[in-house]
């Protein structure tokens, strides 16, 4: 199976209305264990809309999700929250860390969420910092890291809970071009060396071109170029 699929994906906003839009327009993709998919749109194209119903944060007019074989499109939200925890992780432009706890903590709050315990969720967050160059910066809160380090954190706390699917949407696109392209390094590096199957939106398209494959949102429909 594979670790997402999209089948027939929908979804428009202000259902019914006169002044609908409809964003997605049947939406199929497929996302094998350990593919790295580049996600490239223009703003306003429904990048984050298709992520957010293949995280499960939304849910689609028409379609089915699933993941690793299992079709959530009508689950429970129960069952959506536990698979959302414990199987996909989200990085999002902005680090949204949160502020009054460290880089260390930050890491180690989902992990007792889905319960680890605390000991294996410190080590854990140790050896992904240190991972990603920050084991030095792991005791400061975020805003007395750089905005680089601050991704860096955001990218160890998206895959504290090993999920098999990770979402991102403009990792770092916040960043300047030389912090983007090492930060962008720390991203894959993370990825590769756990097998994790991604989806990655960007607007960069030499960061794409170092994924294992491309598609395109355009007026609701997914292409490749
Ligand atoms: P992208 O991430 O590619 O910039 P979005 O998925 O955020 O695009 O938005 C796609 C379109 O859907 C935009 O026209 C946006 O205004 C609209 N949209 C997104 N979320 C909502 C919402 N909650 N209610 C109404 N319209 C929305
Ligand atoms: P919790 O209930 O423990 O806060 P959730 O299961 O709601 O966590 O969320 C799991 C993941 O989804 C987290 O990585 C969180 O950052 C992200 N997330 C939750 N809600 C939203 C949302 N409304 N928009 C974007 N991301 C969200």
């Amino acid at each position: 199976d594979p670790i997402l699929r999209l089948a027939g994906i929908t979804k428009g906003y202000n259902h019914g209305l006169p002044n609908e839009v409809t964003v997605l327009r049947g939406i199929d993709l497929s996302v094998a264990a350990g593919e790295v998919v580049a996600l490239v749109a223009p703003s306003g194209a429904g990048k984050s809309t298709l992520l957010h119903i293949a995280g499960l944060l939304d849910t689609p007019d028409a379609g089915t999700v699933e993941i690793a074989g299992r079709d959530l499109s009508r689950a429970r939200d129960r069952t959506r929250t536990q698979v959302r925890r414990a199987d996909v992780g989200f990085i999002y432009q902005f680090h949204h860390l949160l502020p009054e706890f460290t880089a260390t903590e930050n890491i180690v709050l989902p992990q007792l969420a889905n319960g680890t315990p605390r000991a294996a969720a410190e080590t854990r967050a140790r050896d992904l910092l240190e991972s990603v160059g920050v084991g030095p910066r792991a005791g400061h809160r975020p805003a007395a890291l750089s905005g680089g380090e601050q991704q860096r954190v955001a990218f160890c706390r998206a895959l504290a809970n090993q999920p098999r699917l990770l979402l991102a949407d403009e990792p770092t696109g916040n960043l300047d071009p030389a912090t983007s392209d090492t930060v962008f390094d720390a991203l894959m590096a993370l990825v590769r060396g756990t097998g994790l199957s991604a989806v990655i939106a960007t607007h960069n398209l030499d960061l794409a071109a170092r994924m294992d494959r491309q598609i395109r949102l355009d007026q609701g429909h997914l292409t490749s170029p």
